[in-house]
């Protein structure tokens, strides 16, 4: 079996999802999707096609690994050029399973486990009273989540540090002052009251604080005994995410901003944070997230996938989730889209009682419904072209 074609489209969700699909002469095509590369990645997955037309779509490591080092020039270590990479490797896994009529999870090793749990990314809002936090969280547990993610920035919900009086002063400093502070202490307390014991909660703050803040925040939310509090500093100084770590017991989790497994082996082996979150259909793929969740094991820190993908892109990183030990939780972004369950031809909802369930279909196990996802179309991007 040779590839003959390798197309791209792309559609408008949580970001721009692109997808990209991989033919063979054998009439067996893979589809793949990958996240937060832009317009970028979808110019690289072309410029790279002609290098996969007439290879052995079977040889998915390799191909990938081939392609990254012809590319460390151009920056083959992170960012879309390995998003690019990503949205081809997932490509090939679900053609290699469908051609062995297998599913992808029995390729990576076999399953640990036959469902994977799975949290909801949930909107709450400055401002909102404890019933209105009430009602988004009820909104979640009714469907069957266990847990639940909330961003406690302001900066996440887009407003103009102007339209809130006693926000940051300056737009660049990273200080969170003592309104904004107070503020995102007593917005987690109630997320976490309206949630009860049993949920686990976990709070985003998207690289928005400086260290001494990130601190204080960290150690006023101990009491709530959260699941975890998100990306407290910027990604790329472990020592100062170390720092924070080892000054609180509220965990510590990070890693959406990281690629490939040299970009967490530093995070990992200076056990900087308490639970890492790859972001798989972004920073490497099927292959190169398993790897990252072995090396996390090997210091006893769990693997909680980001995921802001369709549920192709969720499936996917799924049947990874199912064959790492150390899982602990998979992210769902999608909670008010109304085309979640449409988009994918099986249509239905993939996500039930807060679980996905891993079948015996062949490949990722789900295809893309072209005429719901083309209704969906990103702007200025071409269709399976
Ligand atoms: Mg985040």
């Amino acid at each position: 079996m040779k590839i003959t074609t390798v197309k791209t489209a792309a559609t408008a969700g949580h970001c721009m999802h692109i997808w990209v699909r991989i033919e063979t002469d054998a009439g067996i095509t893979g589809l793949g999707e990958c996240v937060h590369g832009g317009h970028a990645a979808i110019a690289l997955i072309h410029e790279f096609a002609p290098r996969l037309v007439g290879r052995d779509p079977f040889a998915v490591d390799a191909i990938f690994e081939e392609l990254r080092r012809s590319l460390v020039f151009e920056g083959g270590f992170a960012g879309a050029l390995i998003t690019a990479l990503t949205g081809i490797e997932i490509a090939l896994w679900d053609l290699k399973g469908k051609a062995l009529e297998v599913p992808v999870y029995e390729l990576l090793g076999g399953k640990f486990r036959d469902k994977v749990r799975v949290y909801a990314d949930c909107q709450v809002e400055p401002g909102m009273n404890f019933d209105e936090i009430r009602r988004v969280v009820d909104d979640v547990l009714v469907r069957g989540f266990t847990a639940l993610k909330v961003d406690l920035d302001i900066h996440a919900y887009g407003h103009a540090q102007s339209e809130v009086a006693g926000f940051h002063k300056d737009r660049f400093n990273q200080t969170a002052g003592a309104w904004e502070h107070d503020r995102m202490v007593k917005l987690a307390g109630m997320v976490k009251a309206a949630a009860g014991k049993e949920v686990d909660v976990a709070c985003d703050v998207h690289t928005r604080l400086d260290v001494p803040s990130a601190i204080r925040l960290a150690r006023d939310l101990e009491p709530l005994n959260l699941m975890w509090l998100e990306e407290p500093v910027p990604p790329e100084n472990i020592d100062a995410m170390r720092e924070i770590k080892r000054s609180t017991t509220t965990p510590i989790c990070a890693g959406e901003n990281l690629y490939l497994r040299q970009g967490f082996r530093e995070l990992i082996e200076k056990q900087a944070v308490d639970i890492i979150m790859p972001d798989i259909p972004k920073c490497g793929g099927l292959s190169e997230c398993r790897k990252i969740a072995n090396l996390a094991e090997i210091y006893y820190i769990p693997f909680a996938p980001h995921n802001v993908a369709s549920p192709i892109g969720t499936m996917a990183s799924a049947h990874v989730c199912a064959t790492v030990p150390n899982f602990l939780v998979l992210e769902f972004h999608w909670l008010h889209r109304d085309f979640w369950s449409t988009i994918v031809t099986q249509q239905r909802d993939i996500i039930v009682d807060g679980h996905i369930a891993l079948d015996d279909s062949p490949g990722i196990g789900l295809d893309l419904d072209e005429a719901v996802a083309r209704a969906h179309q990103y702007p200025g991007t071409t269709w399976f072209e």
